[in-house]
């Protein structure tokens, strides 16, 4: 399970900045490979080989009707029940303020290991000035600059001696986990009811622990699976529901714990932003994804209204669009049944494996009809493909310049891997190797 670091603090103390330098060198590669559409507040690091993850929480919380105060106390609470590490960021050139003294003293209620980050001590000669910062209460403190990287070592070093080594016994080893996760009021709860049905009163909560979310065996029709509620997650929330970033927080974990990530959507608001970061997030973790649109029987209908539909969300997601999009009514059980069918044959193409003789029976051919294009006079000669051994989709063309391989290339190599076999709903990654 994977550690979640939150920085909270007043606006302007440096916390994306702070942010930026933790997570930069992922970041780099993969917007390379993908995402138009980019959380700029979540992302993966690492340091001395632990990795985790970090939230910006200031980039949530911008944009809703709350005073800032208000907005700012959410923001810490949030971070108070899902983080793991809290980095509590004060700006040293602006000294301490009294938004800084409200969010020590929430922060003073936590056991969680919160470090008092004093940013913006650029050089040694500000240190002297980061005194009036004990009156926070908050004892371990360090001194960073986020725009020079001073002081980060030592911070992460101390952060990641924090992290609790859990380790998980999942009851459930082996089989798929699928999670529903969408914006409240997109339906998961009513389509998890009707999937489960009177079987609800059999729901395993796992307790004992550190997972919250709510997990149930499904085995019906033959098909076997986990299913990960994070509706019924938030029912435990003490705050408003309908702030972004307290689902796009519940759903991060589920998202990177599970095996296929069903998005359901409210056919009457259509995709939004919220939803565009749950599919990127399931897309960098290299998650199954299905769509489900649910409350159709509330869309008035004429021919072709679902092809329409359809390829408007298509084009709202690419590049990644090669994903199941169903219709579905949650309330009156339409389809519902087609969904599991398709979960499952999602979690199967996740797991794909093709023979390394097919694969350059089908593909090579291709090359040699479309080659990459020659670069500088040199031509690019593409000898070999194989699928590695890896847990998701990943292949490996091996050519004698594989640097001058470039983007649209790798598209048009991944679209024909697309047609030939079935990798609907998943990413997969194309590198090419040095033969
Ligand atoms: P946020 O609102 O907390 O996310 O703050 P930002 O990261 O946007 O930073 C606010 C301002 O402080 C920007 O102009 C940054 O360039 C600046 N800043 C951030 N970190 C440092 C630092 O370590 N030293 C100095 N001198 N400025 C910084
Ligand atoms: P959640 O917040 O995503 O768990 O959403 P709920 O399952 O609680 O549903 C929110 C509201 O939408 C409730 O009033 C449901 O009865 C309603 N709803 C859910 N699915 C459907 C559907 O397929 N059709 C219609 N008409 N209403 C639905």
């Amino acid at each position: 399970m994977s550690n979640l670091v939150a920085i909270v603090g007043r606006p302007n103390v440096g916390k994306s900045t702070f942010f930026n330098r933790l997570i930069q060198k992922r970041q780099a590669i993969v917007d390379d490979t993908s995402g138009v559409t980019r959380d700029r507040h979540y992302g993966k690091s690492e340091w001395v080989g632990k990795e985790f993850t970090v939230i910006d929480t200031g980039g949530y919380v911008v944009g809703s009707d709350d005073t800032f105060e208000e907005e700012i106390r959410k923001q810490v609470e949030l971070a108070i029940d899902e983080a793991n590490v809290i980095l509590f960021v004060v700006d040293n050139q602006a000294g301490l303020t009294d938004m800084d003294k409200e969010v020590g003293n929430l922060l003073r209620r936590t056991k969680k290991p919160t470090f008092l980050v004093v940013n913006k001590v650029d050089t040694n000669k500000n240190i002297h000035d980061t005194y009036e910062f004990y009156n926070l209460g908050i004892e371990k403190m360090h001194t960073i600059s986020a725009m020079t990287g001073s002081g980060t070592g030592e911070l992460l070093d101390d952060v990641v001696d924090c992290f609790e080594d859990v380790v998980y016994e999942d009851p459930y080893e082996g089989l798929p986990r699928v999670t529903i996760v969408g914006r409240p009021n997109a339906g998961k709860s009513t389509f998890i009811n009707a999937l489960l049905g009177e079987e609800r009163n059999i729901v395993t909560d796992i307790a004992g622990t550190t997972r919250d979310s709510i997990e149930t065996l499904y085995n019906k029709f033959g098909q076997e699976f986990v299913l990960v509620d994070t509706a019924g997650m938030r029912k435990k929330g003490k705050v408003s529901e309908d702030l972004e970033f307290y689902s796009v927080m519940r759903s991060i974990r589920s998202i990177e714990e599970c095996d296929v990530c069903v998005l359901v959507i409210d056919a009457t608001r259509g995709i939004e932003a919220q939803d565009l970061n749950i599919l990127y997030l399931a897309e960098r973790n290299k998650k199954g994804v299905v769509i489900l649109i649910n409350k159709w029987d509330l869309v008035e209908k004429e021919t072709n209204t679902m092809k329409e539909f359809e390829d408007s969300i298509r084009r709202r997601i690419a590049p990644f669009n090669d994903v199941p999009i169903l219709f579905i009514s949650a309330l009156t059980k339409q389809r519902v049944h087609k969904a599991v069918e398709t979960f499952i044959q999602v979690f199967e193409n996740r797991s794909r494996r093709i023979r390394t003789s097919k694969l350059n029976e089908i593909m090579l051919p291709i090359i040699e009809i479309t080659p990459p294009p020659a670069i500088k006079g040199k031509y690019i000669k593409i000898k070999y493909v194989t699928q590695l051994p890896t847990k998701t989709p990943q292949f490996a063309f091996f050519a004698n310049l594989p640097q001058y391989v470039k983007e649209p290339y790798k598209r048009f190599i991944e679209n024909h891997l697309r047609r030939e076999f079935d990798f609907t709903g998943v990413p997969i990654e194309i590198y090419f190797r040095k033969k």
